[in-house]
């Protein structure tokens, strides 16, 4: 019997020096799953080689997941990068082994075109395993390549990537274009014609039908954010800032309980509390009269200047469980420099309403940035010092030059970075070893400063 005709996808491995899964899901991926699920006539298949709920038993792995949903990789070593030879780490493959992913498409029949994203524009060299991998099993099946790196990156993913379309920016309203090119309309159902997403609500829900285990799910209420920061990417992937109906939000967040059972949703927000009066507060005055036993979480970071009395109560009423703020540095010219979003005042009062709230102060994580090409140690040594004193818990969150942000522009024009320069070099945690007035051992201290 001849197989059904398939779209096969594929969230690649994450190839760094460190990772975990901290509610990570490809989102974008599952998005357009649904498209293709609702608008094309042949099914799909999900290959997430960072799902390691499914690392089989041989492996001898232990999935450890911390009581907020968040787990630990599997990891192999793999060879370190030259550049990176004399940074005195380990480079590692984090996800599925790949003799397992190996084996599962051995089994699997040709798929049609085979679909993959890539986060982080330094985790490319997973997009080739993967794709040497598909080129083997299945020759020259068509690759379409989209996310974060294929936007950021579009000349090296082309080059170097092995994929052979290479989407830039928001797939919605590529994908079924390409579709066409590939299968001249055969796979497309009537109601293809003309399909237009004129704004993020318009999109069908993501597909998160697709994985076994549901237990964690991430959701966006918004895409982009109405700022811009010096060293963000935000704008560049997302052009327009779009906050959806809350309605919406709220009746997206039911079914996935009521499907999946979930336990745990991480808000993918960049700007989770922009308008939040007549946005998030709508969802939470919802969710807080519900009980849905379900535990929130915000990656990305909140603005902490959103965060009034009202806001903090409903957080906490609603279900929030771990929160991030994002200070990002207390030295006020730096602050003033990259993005003026908040202020040291604006923590201490955010930290005040939401222990009001019931919050303990001590459990909520401040993001401090490290290793801005003009921060200095002491700089960032002061912004932990500051958190502490207010009661909450320094995290470091290491800078990555990203390509097209006003301090990426500035690394190139002082020679520092070249405007081609392999996107392994925007590696988060390699910034000591190449530009920063931070050394690897001013790092350490930092490190055991915000830990002490
Ligand atoms: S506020 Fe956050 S998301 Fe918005 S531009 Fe600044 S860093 Fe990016």
């Amino acid at each position: 019997m001849p197989h059904k005709k398939y779209f096969l996808l594929i969230n690649p491995w994450i190839c760094d020096f460190t990772a975990c899964d901290f509610w990570l899901k490809p989102l974008g991926l599952l998005y357009l799953a649904a498209i293709l699920k609702k608008y094309t006539k042949w099914d799909i298949e999900l290959l997430d080689c960072l799902d390691c709920g499914q690392v089989e038993s041989k492996y001898n792995f232990r999935l450890r997941v911390r009581p907020d949903g968040r787990s630990n990789f599997y990891k192999e070593e793999v060879v370190k990068p030259e550049f990176f030879r004399h940074i005195p780490r380990k480079f590692s493959r984090y996800g599925l082994p790949l003799s397992q992913v190996v084996s599962k498409l051995d089994r699997m029949p040709p798929p049609e075109a085979v679909f993959i994203t890539c986060t982080m524009t330094y985790w490319y060299p997973g997009v080739q395993t993967a794709v040497e991998l598909v080129r083997k099993k299945f020759g020259q099946v068509p690759v379409i390549l989209g996310g974060i790196y294929a936007t950021l990156c579009p000349q090296h993913a082309r080059n170097q990537s092995g994929a052979d379309v290479v989407v830039e920016g928001q797939g919605e309203n590529q994908i079924l274009g390409i579709i066409s090119e590939i299968t001249g309309k055969e796979a497309l159902r009537p109601e293809s014609k003309d399909v237009y997403f004129s704004d993020f609500d318009s999109l069908p829900a993501p597909s998160y039908d697709l994985y076994k285990d549901n237990s964690v799910i991430c959701l966006m209420t918004s895409r982009g954010c109405p700022l811009r920061c010096t060293y963000c990417a935000s704008h560049l992937l997302c052009p327009q800032f779009e906050q959806r109906n809350p309605q919406k939000v709220v009746d997206e967040i039911l079914q996935v309980k009521r499907d999946f059972n979930t336990s745990h949703l991480a808000f993918y927000d960049d700007a989770l509390l922009i308008n939040h009066e007549r946005h998030l507060l709508k969802i939470l005055e919802v969710l807080a009269g519900l009980k849905l036993g379900l535990r929130f979480h915000t990656p990305n970071g909140l603005h902490p200047r959103q965060i009034d009395r009202t806001t903090a109560f409903l957080l906490k009423k609603a279900g929030f469980e771990s929160l991030f703020l994002s200070l990002e540095t207390a030295d006020r010219d730096l602050l003033a420099a990259t993005g003026p979003k908040v202020l040291p005042e604006d923590l201490k009062k955010a930290l005040d309403y939401l222990e009001e709230s019931g919050f303990e102060r001590s459990r909520v994580s401040v993001y401090l940035l490290v290793g801005h090409p003009a921060q200095k140690k002491d700089q960032v040594v002061e912004s932990i010092r500051l958190v502490k004193r207010l009661g909450a818990r320094p995290r470091l969150a290491y800078y990555s030059p990203v390509p097209g942000t006003s301090d990426w522009n500035s690394l190139v024009e002082s020679g520092v970075l070249n405007s081609d320069s392999d996107p392994l070099l925007h590696n988060k945690l390699v910034f000591p070893y190449f530009w920063s007035q931070i050394t690897p051992e001013d790092l350490e201290e930092i490190k055991r400063e915000a830990n002490s």
